[in-house]
């Protein structure tokens, strides 16, 4: 079987298991998980439709059958195409065919207008999220997957390490976002999102590069990612311009702390909300409990952002082939910012960073 057979194989299981009738995914990273083929998000759309009772199947405009037949690595998935004139969403319905009363489970991200349609198609039906089904798949990587998140995280440990060439004082973030953005193409097969801010920007955490001029004595946190064989990369490294802000030496050491507690407490066993303490602890104890405004991070793989999340109180069991980021910063509104982000993965015996490149402060 392929890897893309197995995965649907374990879905299956997983269909029995929470008594759900039949799964629906939209383009998008369920899809391409489940077959391999990355389709347009389209107003016509393409659907696949794994259920209980029947083989594979896939709803798909009769234009994309090329596409379709060459990328979807699935052996004896039927192949349902409609016109433009037909009405897709009622051929769906009938494709999926689960009776009355059964449970079907649409992916997350799918668009409304096809939500309404199907339950339009299909009433009396029960309808639930896909990612109870999917996500704990989804979170634990095979070796495949491994490989290729260790190669995307050595690539964008590359870029971090040629920011010193491209940041420095009289430059606008954008400028340096910009040069940030063709690094990141050199090592990548596409930009997911470039994060640069500088001074008091560096305390909003998902700050949009502007026109500010990066000055001396600015701390700038920078935060990128792209992604290289469909798999991505999310690294922060924190630089500061000339020196450190006032003030700034012990709270950026409390971070340094911080993040390596987090990434000591990773192992098979150990919850998400053991991590997230780990880590949160440290910036209390430093005073920095309040600034510290975000979970401590989140799982990664097909997407940037997914589960697992590690998140206060949580309760999920951390099992070999999880891939995360262990994110901690602190935020001072006004003043300054400071983040330390790094993907790892948690094997046999605890934990592999899939990014190497030094935490201390940068000073450019
Ligand atoms: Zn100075
Ligand atoms: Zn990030
Ligand atoms: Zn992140």
């Amino acid at each position: 079987m392929t890897v893309h057979e197995d995965r649907i194989e374990a879905l299956r299981e997983r269909l029995e298991l929470l008594d759900v009738q039949a799964l629906v995914v939209a383009p998008g990273p369920d899809l391409r998980y489940l077959t391999g083929y990355d389709a347009l998000p389209l107003e016509r759309p393409t659907l696949l439709i794994i259920a209980r009772e029947a083989a594979p199947a896939i709803v798909a405009p009769r234009l994309e059958r090329a596409r379709v037949e060459h990328e979807v690595l699935v052996a004896d998935i039927g192949v349902h195409t409609y016109s433009e004139h037909d009405d897709a969403l009622a051929l769906a319905g009938r494709v999926i065919g689960a009776p009355e009363g059964s449970r079907i489970a649409l992916g997350d991200q799918m668009w409304t207008l096809f939500t309404l349609g199907l339950q339009r198609a299909l009433p009396g039906r029960r309808w639930s999220s896909a990612s109870e089904l999917l996500a704990p798949l989804r979170a634990v990587k095979d070796a495949e997957e491994l490989a290729r998140l260790a190669a995307v995280g050595r690539a964008i440990d590359g870029v971090h390490q040629r920011v010193p060439d491209v940041l420095r004082a009289g430059r606008t973030e954008r400028e340096v976002a910009r040069d940030l953005a063709s690094m990141i193409r050199e090592e990548h097969d596409q930009v997911s999102f470039v994060i640069v801010a500088a001074g008091p920007n560096s305390a909003s955490p998902h700050h949009e590069p502007g026109e500010r001029v990066i000055e001396h004595g600015d701390a700038v946190v920078v935060d990128i990612g792209g992604t290289l064989e469909g798999y991505c990369s999310d690294m922060t490294r924190t630089y500061a311009v000339g020196h450190a802000p006032d003030g700034y030496a012990d709270a950026y050491a409390a971070l340094i702390a911080s993040q390596a507690a987090g990434v000591a407490a990773v192992r098979p066993g150990a919850t998400t909300g053991d991590v997230d303490a780990a880590a949160r602890d440290v910036l209390v104890a430093a005073g920095l409990g309040e600034a510290f405004v975000h979970r401590t991070g989140h799982g990664i793989g097909l997407e940037t952002h997914e589960a697992p999340w590690i998140l206060a109180g949580s309760d999920v069991v951390l099992e070999e082939g999880m891939t995360f980021s262990v994110e901690p910063g602190f935020y001072l509104e006004g003043r300054f910012g400071a983040r330390i982000e790094d993907i790892v993965a948690v094997d046999r015996d605890g934990v592999v960073p899939l990014n190497v490149v030094d935490r201390g402060l940068v000073v450019v």
